[in-house]
This record gives structure tokens, C-alpha cells and sequence, in this order.
């Protein structure tokens, strides 16, 4: 028996170190959380419980495949992997030399988050020429627009949320999504004393838990943001020595705040003036006081506006001074500023792609017949985009075309793996290298591989080495292995790595990043914003032409591609799968759980629907049918169906986002998904 250091892969803020035993024979029969790591706490969450079993499962595609039916049939039949890399480069370059490079494109993002095979491709891409993915459609928008409001860069971090003696939770599923925060500093916190308030327009598990669930109506965020600030500085709660040395345009967020007096805001938001106020005066009042946010507003036309009000709450209210006091979000900035990124992207003098395509939009781009050149050779990998992305119907349709040469790089024969031309086996992380930076929390963790990749199954890395190789191209950094990648990310000589080397992370497996232990990075001041200081008025937004104050505007009635059906989608994460991962296993799947929607009792009665009929949810874009579950969870007016499920897991094959629309949302141009405006009807 051996043990191996490692750390889970999946996009999770949690990012948990783990050790796997290995016996003899080379085949990993345990896993656990590594050993004294603070932030695991030596547990994983639920999903990773049968990781193993995963790795091993008789579903994994262990074997190139060639199509031998219809797109969309799921005929295959298994091929070498020179004959899988011929095809490839013969269709690659027979696509370039009739539309040039640009007919090529990657669809990819964030099913390994690691450094390594996350940007795998990247550095091949843009030796190809290919046309560029533009991946706003997660964490983008709320990064972007927090950093809009106070810099990019620190936040406070999760860990001192153990000092907050309040903890907004605002429109994230931590119990379910972030389970190391809540068992962590946040239960910590609440030891002490902390209260924990929900912000979410459904009773989540994490808002079953909390001292308080403020259910308000969806995106309505920023209306609730601005009341509260109403509240704060009509009362003089606000922080005027903060307020006049660290921010800018005060006396232009007190005009527009008049726009938005508690009366005004209940109506928009559908709570009380009486919990408006004792919101904001609890928030003014609470010393610590903390935000947590993760990505919950994004993905509506005024996300972005959501994320901007709320992130001036914590320099209104001089919040930032004291240790688990601030906004809480992502961590990731700490690993770019530490890494070399270098060793995995494009080299810095490589020229900028002369086209892309929004993520959100696949669909469209694969579509539209005025796109000149059209993408007809496409490599899709650590992404499942039929289930995934708006317009699941639209992006079906694009992946039918006969003249479109689709290579799908998985472990698992996906819903997206069915429309490939090439299938490719893709190794799980116990037979990989990877180096994990976090976007959650703020220790790296290295990952060698546990066991040799069952059989010929290789990582992203060597997908791309092999296809350079084939292609002719020369390159040095093209045909970098992994471990000399590791080794050029860690030598970027950043204070943060002080005393983290290649050799002590194999021996330790991990190693909190070197921050300052009085982590206070806007006590006073330090914002990294054009002004250095947080922007109530934002220069940059006006120059742009867009508002530069933080305001509320409504969803529009009428979103291009849905209808002004009654009820609005809420489509989030739930606590069995990862995004699309884990769907097909037989023990957090469809063979064990089943895909449900639920609405309010009031929706519910005016449709004569009852818990297990089944109905069918639709608009303009298509439908979904499922089983119904009456729940009081569910604000009137909101039906909740968890977007993660298979096409395939539902009774009619198409799931939530065959219902979502792929327009784009306000001043980040993320997705605007869940604008979506649905009907149910019992069937
Ligand atoms: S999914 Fe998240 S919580 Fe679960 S083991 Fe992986 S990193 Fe940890």
C-alpha cells in the first residue's frame, strides 16, 4: 500500500487536498481528505464519497471512438488512437485549408480546474490560429463587477470569516456548494455568537439553516442593496471617516439612493419595509460584518448590477477595517498573482484571436449562417456543453451538422459525447498531474499521478503534445511535460510561494499560500481601482456608456428567445452533482434520484398540479417534462428546476436549459440565462 497526495479537480471552491491509498497491485482502493489540511478538515463532501468508484466505473470511455450512426445516436465503434489523431489533423487541415485557421475552435472551460489541464489547450489554440472562446459565463460577471466597485484583487478572506459576528449569504448554496466554508469558519462563527442571514429567492438547505431567509423575488438584488444603503444613510449609520478617505462619489449615491426609499424597494423585491430595515440596520450595525458571494445573481440581463450594489455595502458601512469584515469572494486573483502562468498560456507575444465566440452563444455561432468562416473543426473538452448551455436545443441543432468535425475529449459518454464524430478517453485525476491553485480558499495542492491512466485514457496535456506533434509544430513550450510545467509554474519567485518549491509540495502535498497574517487588504483604503478607492461613481463605467452609479433596473419583460409566460426559472446547483458531473452514476443519478420542478402551492393550485404529477415546463425555446414537487420552498411565482441534469435524465430528453435564453447580460456581457420566463402545465 502507498499513499499519494493529491486534490479534488472539480470547479469548487473548496478545492480539498486528499491523500489516495494505493495497494499493490497498482489499483487506488481508498480516498480520504489529506491529513491535517485546515481547510478539508481531513473530510470530503458527499459527491467525492465514490470518487473511486467513478474512476473505475464500467462507463468510462477508455478507448478512442469513431462514429459509426447519426449525430445524436450514440453509435460507435472503437478505434487506435493514430487512426483517431490521423482523422483529427486530416479534417483539421483540410477545414483550414478551406476556411484558414479560424474554422477551428476549442469549447472548453472548467470540468478540471487545475492549472494545468484546465488551460491544456490554450497554448495550441493560439499557435493555431483558431478562433478564440470567450468564457464569461461563470464567475466572470461577479468578478467583474465587484472589481468594478473596489479593484480587482484581495477580499477578505474565508477562513477569517470565523471572526464575523454577521454573515450575509447572498444568493450562494454554501450547505450544498461551499460545504468546508459552512462546517468551517462559518460554523466557527455562529459559535461564537455569529448570526447568518440568506439572501436567496429560494429556501435552500443553506437557507433552511440560517438565522434568517430573506426570500426575495429573483434578481431584484440590487433594488435590495441600494434599500439597504437608503436605510443606512438615512439613519447615519454609515461610516463618514471611511466614507470621505476611501471612497468616491458619496454626495452622487446619496441622490441616487433617494430613488430607492423601503417603500419602493418592497415592491420590487416582494419583502417587507419592516425587514428591509432590520436588515440594513443589523448589516450597519454588526461589527464584523461580512458578504459572502459566489456567482448566485449572475446569469440575469442586471446581474452585473446586483454584484455593483452590493459591493458598496462594506465601504458605506467602514466594514473593511476589522478582520471578517468585507466581502468575502474569490481567491483566485492570489494564485495569478503567485504562479507563473507563463508555463501554460499563450506566450505573451502571441497575437490577440482575430475572432471569438461567447460561450453562452455556442449555439448560435454553430448556427448562424452569415458566420464567415464557419466553425466546422471543433475539440470539445472539460465541458459537457449540451447540458450546460443556454439554448440546449439551438446547441443540439449546431452539433447535428453534417459538414461540423466534432472531437469530444471525456471520461464518461456525455450527452455532448453522442454528437462527436471522435470520441477520446480523458484520464480522471488520480491518473493525471495537476497543480491546483483555488478560487475559494487559498492553499495550492499538488496532484501526481496515483495510478497509470486505465486504458488509453490520456490527460489534456498529452492530447495536446500529441496533436502538436502530429501537426508538425515545433515549439518548445508546445511539448512541455507536466511535471517541467509544475515546476516553471512554481518558479515565479512571488512572495506568496516564500518557501513552497516543486519538492516540499511532493512532500507535503500542499501548502497554504504565504499571505500576511493580518489579511485587512482594505482597512485602509488599497483599492485597485483607477482611483484607488472604492468607486461609488465609476469613471470607467461612464466612459463606457454605462450608468455610474450602482442602480437597479428590472428584467425586461420580454427577453429575445422566451416570452412573457408568468413564472420565472430558478436553475442552480444542487448538492448531488458538480455541474454536470456525477449525473450518470448510479449512485447520485437518475438511476437513484430523479429530476423534479418545483412551484409554490399557490402556482401549484391554479394548475390543479400535485407532488408527482407529471407536468411539463415550457416556452418559446422548447420544454421540459418532469415530476412536479409542491413546496413552500419555492417563492410564488418561481419555479426551481436544478440545471445540472442530463438531457437524457428527464421524461422527455431535454432539461433546464433547453428553457433558457443565450442573450448576453448588462455591463459584463455574461449570459443571461435566467431571465428565463417559463409556463407549467400538468400533461
Ligand atoms: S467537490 Fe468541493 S467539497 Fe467536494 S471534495 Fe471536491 S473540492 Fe471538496
Amino acid at each position: 500500500m502507498k499513499q499519494v497526495h493529491g486534490a479534488c479537480p472539480h470547479d469548487c471552491p473548496d478545492t480539498c487536498a486528499w491523500q489516495v491509498t494505493v495497494d499493490d497491485s497498482g489499483r487506488a482502493v481508498q480516498l480520504k481528505g489529506a491529513d491535517g489540511h485546515p481547510y478539508t478538515q481531513g473530510a470530503l463532501c458527499a459527491k467525492l464519497k465514490r470518487y473511486t468508484e467513478r474512476v473505475y466505473s464500467p462507463e468510462r470511455v477508455l478507448y478512442p471512438h469513431k462514429r459509426t450512426g447519426a449525430k445524436g445516436s450514440g453509435e460507435f465503434k472503437r478505434i487506435s488512437w493514430d487512426e483517431a489523431i490521423s482523422e483529427m489533423v486530416t479534417r483539421l487541415k483540410d477545414s483550414i485549408a478551406r476556411h484558414g485557421p479560424l474554422t477551428a475552435m476549442p469549447c472548453n472551460f472548467a470540468g478540471t480546474i487545475g492549472v494545468l489541464q484546465r488551460y491544456a489547450g490554450d497554448q495550441f489554440f493560439a499557435r493555431l490560429g483558431a478562433t478564440d472562446l470567450d468564457k464569461q459565463i461563470c464567475g466572470n460577471v461577479a468578478y467583474n463587477a465587484v472589481a468594478s466597485t473596489i479593484g480587482a484583487g484581495p477580499v477578505l478572506l474565508p477562513e477569517d470569516l470565523e471572526h464575523s459576528r454577521l454573515i450575509l449569504i447572498w444568493g450562494t448554496n454554501t450547505v450544498a456548494t461551499n460545504v468546508h466554508l459552512w462546517g468551517g469558519a462559518i460554523a466557527k462563527a455562529r459559535k461564537r455568537g455569529a448570526q447568518v442571514v440568506v439572501i436567496d429567492p429560494v429556501r435552500t438547505p443553506t437557507a433552511a439553516h440560517a438565522d434568517w431567509h430573506v426570500q426575495l423575488k429573483p434578481a431584484t438584488d440590487a433594488a435590495l442593496a441600494l434599500g439597504m444603503m437608503h436605510v443606512i444613510v438615512r439613519d447615519g449609520l454609515h461610516d463618514a471617516d471611511y466614507i470621505a478617505r476611501h471612497t468616491l462619489g458619496f454626495e452622487a449615491l446619496c441622490e441616487r439612493l433617494k430613488e430607492f426609499p423601503p417603500s419602493r424597494v418592497a415592491d420590487i423585491t416582494g419583502l417587507d419595509v419592516a425587514d428591509i430595515e432590520k436588515l440594513a440596520h443589523q448589516y450597519a450595525s454588526a461589527r464584523p460584518a461580512a458578504l459572502r458571494l459566489m456567482v448566485g445573481m449572475e446569469r440575469y440581463s442586471n446581474g452585473s448590477l446586483g454584484f455593483r450594489a452590493v459591493a458598496c455595502l462594506p465601504a458605506l458601512t467602514g466594514a473593511w477595517r476589522e478582520l471578517g469584515g468585507g466581502i468575502c469572494h474569490f481567491t483566485g486573483d492570489l494564485f495569478h498573482a503567485a504562479l507563473d502562468y507563463g508555463a501554460v498560456l499563450a506566450p505573451r507575444d502571441t497575437p490577440a484571436p482575430a475572432r471569438s465566440v461567447h460561450l453562452a452563444q455556442l449555439g448560435r455561432a454553430l448556427t448562424d449562417p452569415g458566420m464567415a468562416p464557419p466553425i466546422t473543426w471543433m475539440l470539445v473538452y472539460n465541458l459537457n456543453p449540451v447540458v450546460t448551455l443556454p439554448n440546449q436545443n439551438l446547441v443540439i441543432e449546431g452539433l447535428k451538422r453534417e459538414d461540423l468535425f466534432t472531437v469530444v475529449h471525456e471520461q464518461f459518454m456525455t450527452d455532448t459525447a453522442h454528437y462527436a464524430d471522435i470520441v477520446l478517453p480523458a484520464t480522471t485525476q488520480y491518473e493525471q498531474w495537476e497543480l491546483m491553485g483555488s478560487w475559494g480558499q487559498t492553499y495550492l495542492a499538488i496532484n501526481p499521478p496515483a495510478i497509470a491512466p486505465l486504458g488509453e485514457a490520456v490527460a489534456n496535456s498529452e492530447l495536446f503534445r500529441r496533436l502538436s506533434r502530429a501537426l508538425g509544430f515545433s515549439e518548445a513550450h508546445l511539448h512541455w511535460q507536466d511535471e517541467e510545467r509544475i515546476r516553471r509554474l512554481l518558479a515565479s519567485g512571488h512572495p506568496y510561494l516564500d518557501g513552497i518549491t516543486f519538492e516540499s509540495l511532493m512532500d507535503s502535498g500542499w501548502a497554504k499560500l504565504a499571505l500576511p497574517a493580518d489579511w485587512r487588504p482594505r482597512a485602509e483604503g488599497g483599492f485597485t481601482t483607477a482611483s484607488g478607492k472604492c468607486e461609488f461613481y465609476s469613471e470607467a463605467l461612464a466612459a463606457a456608456g454605462h450608468d455610474p452609479l450602482p442602480n437597479y433596473t428590472p428584467l425586461p419583460d420580454t427577453t429575445p428567445g422566451t416570452d412573457t409566460l408568468p413564472l420565472r426559472l430558478v436553475s442552480a446547483k444542487t448538492s448531488h452533482f458538480l455541474n454536470s458531473g456525477y449525473v450518470n452514476l448510479p449512485h447520485a443519478g437518475t438511476r437513484k434520484h430523479r429530476p423534479e420542478i418545483q412551484l409554490h402551492p399557490a402556482d401549484a393550485t391554479r394548475r390543479a398540479i400535485a407532488s408527482g404529477d407529471r407536468v411539463r415546463m415550457f416556452n418559446t425555446l422548447g420544454a421540459v417534462e418532469a415530476v412536479a414537487r409542491v413546496s413552500e420552498d419555492t417563492a410564488a411565482g418561481v419555479v426551481y428546476l436544478p440545471f445540472n441534469w442530463w438531457p437524457s435524465s428527464t421524461l422527455n430528453g431535454s432539461s433546464a436549459n433547453a428553457l433558457t435564453p443565450d442573450g448576453l447580460s448588462d455591463l459584463n456581457f455574461g449570459s443571461n440565462a435566467f431571465d428565463a420566463r417559463v409556463e407549467v402545465e400538468r400533461v
